[in-house]
């Protein structure tokens, strides 16, 4: 097919490594996609899903009209009925009892009108997102250690390291492109590349060394590393004037029984080696840290090996924390969590929150935090949230406990679902679903997982009636009675009120600031090129940290005393630890990436990795099917016999569910149990029973 028109420059919508795309509408109103050569996260590489982008536009299962109660409706009606019950809801209710569940796939703009809405206008901070689920932890974690949520690296350092450890994070899988970069680099440089995951994943192909811990022990891991970097001499004495808490962070991990990972003396010491001996060590990490009860505690693990050895801010070097979602960053921009304001800004200082009320010129700002994803569906289960809108995201397959969260949106007196798709888990449970717009017809920006900022831009007409995520929060905001502030025309204007509100957080001490785009044109907009933040008059792009200055009160970082803690124990009832996660061709629950055929080459249904011994204990045989069971669901999936996965820790995707697989819903197993800091849930370690699936 002839292109009609140029390329157009976009963003891949997946992981959060955030390509940049060309994206060429052709004649058929289709797009032919390449990777954009002048992009600086992937330089013209795409991987498989982002290749495949062509594949999956198109009106095939499209929600392409307003519904109310399963009835097509006209745009007016459906706006002037959310506005109305929304509004009738807090009137009698009181503003706690609405909430928005959504998403790190929106753009930045989408999210800061979400935020806006919820936080300035309704005056509750009843909004949390599904990037609970993958990255709060790390934000926790860096929180307490820096004072600021800041990642301190840079892409590039992966390739400017000379070890390269990747903990708890398949990147060859979840994040492909930067492990091609990583990849690329160890072959031209010899960087040493240490995998830490009791999974032999395919990232494993280009290990030096492979550490299969037990399960949960990645903390034990780092508080041992503390311990020898002590031991060595290897704290840099400089650096450590501006940290806090080595002499309890150091007594903590000195406490820490040798043996207490799982793994060998020879690998342990391996591993001791390779770290301490190499200047430039970045510590990559992603779910199998985040997605845990202790998930903060092993960040701050992490970081504080980091902080003792100076290793922080500077080329090749520092803690590096991989997010899932495409704009998992932006959403940490404005606020997108329940417990966070925009721009970095704190919901809980006072000052901080009379600065953002005074910009938004706020009726009534919320003043405390909000519930975190988990809770908030134990809220909406409990009949205190009683009007939900979600955007975005399909939680009645992805959540923790899935069937339970499916029950309570069943209960709620009134649900809203926005998305791109007709037939989802969660849009069957819709009072009134909107048709938003998808990928290629969204115009606004996303933040990857290094702070660089790029253009998302519209390179297809909307299908049917969709709108824009912004222009439907936006439209129902003006109904609830804020015309003014909810007057946006197009997403550069809602971009320009974002970048001014940064300038405050900017006076406020926060380094997200990026008022240089308070006044962008339109035009401006249209030819942004990627670029890193902070964007302050002081300070362009780049590392953060290596200064040893932090963002806490007294300016110095502070490392934690970590005890490390194991998962939920196994019962003669739940003898198997079930770890979940993604495969390389799918994304999410498959709503996009299951339109195209050649994504589903790789690997085209549930499966339930177990090792051999498992297997035969089990009575399984090869691509039979297994049932996995434990209080809060049950799975069907194709048994995949492997040694891969270690005896007693099987392994299953999180993609497949709804139509494509109904018993396949791991997100059923996976129990709801959070990290008491960051609310994420541990994701990787369900307790369930295997036998050989009968039919009944
Ligand atoms: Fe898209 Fe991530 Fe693949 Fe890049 S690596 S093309 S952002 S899915």
């Amino acid at each position: 097919m002839q292109p009609a028109t140029k390329p157009i420059r976009t963003t891949c919508p997946y992981c959060g490594v955030g390509c940049g795309v060309l994206a060429t509408p052709l004649a058929d109103g289709g797009l032919a996609i390449e990777g954009d050569p002048d992009h600086p996260a992937n330089k013209g590489r795409l991987c498989v899903k982002g290749a495949a982008l062509g594949e999956t536009v198109g009106l095939r299962g499209r929600l392409l009209d307003p519904h109310i109660h399963g009835r097509k409706a006209g745009w007016d009606k459906a706006l002037d009925l959310v506005a109305k019950r929304f509004g009738q809801t807090i009137a009698k209710h009181g503003p706690d009892s609405v909430a928005f569940y959504v998403s790190g796939q929106l753009l930045t703009e989408d999210y800061y009108v979400a935020n806006k809405l919820m936080k300035g206008f309704i005056g509750s901070a009843n909004i949390d997102t599904n990037s609970r689920l993958c990255m709060a932890s790390s934000v926790a974690g860096h929180k307490r250690a820096f004072g600021s949520d800041t990642v301190p690296g840079l892409y590039d350092d992966f390739e400017k390291a000379d070890t390269v450890v990747l903990v708890g994070s398949n990147l060859a899988w979840c994040h492909p492109v930067l492990y091609q970069r990583l990849a690329a680099a160890r072959q031209a440089r010899g960087i040493k590349v240490i995998v830490v995951d009791p999974r032999r994943t395919a990232t494993c192909d280009i290990a030096d060394l492979h550490l299969a811990l037990d399960p949960g022990a990645d903390a034990a891991l780092f508080n041992l590393l503390l311990a020898e970097i002590d031991q060595r001499g290897l704290i840099d004495a400089n650096f450590i004037r501006n940290v806090d808490g080595l002499p309890q962070a150091l007594s903590a991990a000195r406490e820490t029984p040798p043996f207490s990972t799982g793994l060998t003396h020879a690998d342990l010491i391996r591993f001791l080696d390779l770290w301490t001996r190499s200047e430039k060590v970045v510590t990559v990490y992603s779910q199998g840290i985040n997605q845990s009860d202790s998930g903060t505690d092993k960040v701050n693990a992490i970081l504080n090996c980091h902080l003792a050895t100076g290793r922080i801010g500077r080329p090749g070097m520092g803690p590096f924390s991989v997010t899932g979602q495409p704009n998992a960053m932006g959403g940490r921009e404005v606020g997108g969590l329940a417990n966070m304001l925009a721009c970095h800004l704190d919901i809980e200082n006072v000052d901080h929150r009379n600065a953002v009320q005074t910009f938004w010129n706020a009726p009534r700002m919320a003043d405390k935090p909000g519930p975190k994803a988990v809770d908030m569906f134990r809220a909406v289960e409990t009949g205190q949230i009683k009007a939900l809108w979600i955007i975005c995201t399909n939680p009645a397959a992805s959540m923790p406990e899935a069937d339970r969260v499916d029950r309570a949106i069943k209960g709620c007196d009134f649900v809203v679902v926005s998305d791109m798709i007709a037939d989802t888990d969660t849009t069957r449970l819709a009072h009134v679903l909107l048709p938003a717009t998808g990928w290629a017809e969204k115009d606004g920006t996303v933040t990857n997982s290094e702070r660089r900022i790029s253009r998302q831009r519209r390179t297809l007409p909307p299908a049917g009636q969709a709108r824009d995520d912004w222009r439907i929060l936006a439209q129902v905001g003006q109904r609830m009675g804020w015309r003014d502030a909810f007057s946006w025309n197009d997403p550069a204007q809602i971009f320009a009120e974002h970048a001014a509100l940064s300038g405050i957080a900017g006076r406020l001490g926060r380094d997200f600031d990026i008022s240089d785009h308070a006044e962008i044109t339109q035009g401006q907009y249209a030819a942004m090129q990627p670029f890193l933040w902070p964007q302050s008059a002081s300070r362009r792009g780049g590392r953060f940290f290596g200064d040893g200055a932090f963002h806490t009160p007294s300016g110095k970082a502070r490392m934690l005393p970590i005890t490390p803690r194991r998962p939920a124990t196994l019962s003669p009832e739940f003898p198997f630890r079930l770890n979940t996660g993604r495969v390389r061709d799918h994304w999410h629950t498959m709503t996009r990436t299951g339109l195209a055929p050649r994504l589903s080459r790789h690997i085209a249904e549930p499966f339930l990795e177990i090792h051999p011994r498992d297997a035969e204990k089990l009575g399984l045989a090869p691509a039979a099917l297994a049932e996995v069971t434990n209080p809060h669901g049950r799975a069907i999936l194709r048994v995949l016999i492997t040694d891969r996965v270690a005896p007693g820790q099987p392994f299953a995707p999180i993609h497949w569910t709804g139509e494509t697989a109904p018993t396949g819903r791991v997100g059923a197993l996976v129990p709801a149990s959070v990290d008491p800091l960051s609310g994420q849930p541990a994701s990787k370690s369900a307790t369930v029973a295997i036998r050989p699936f009968a039919a009944s």
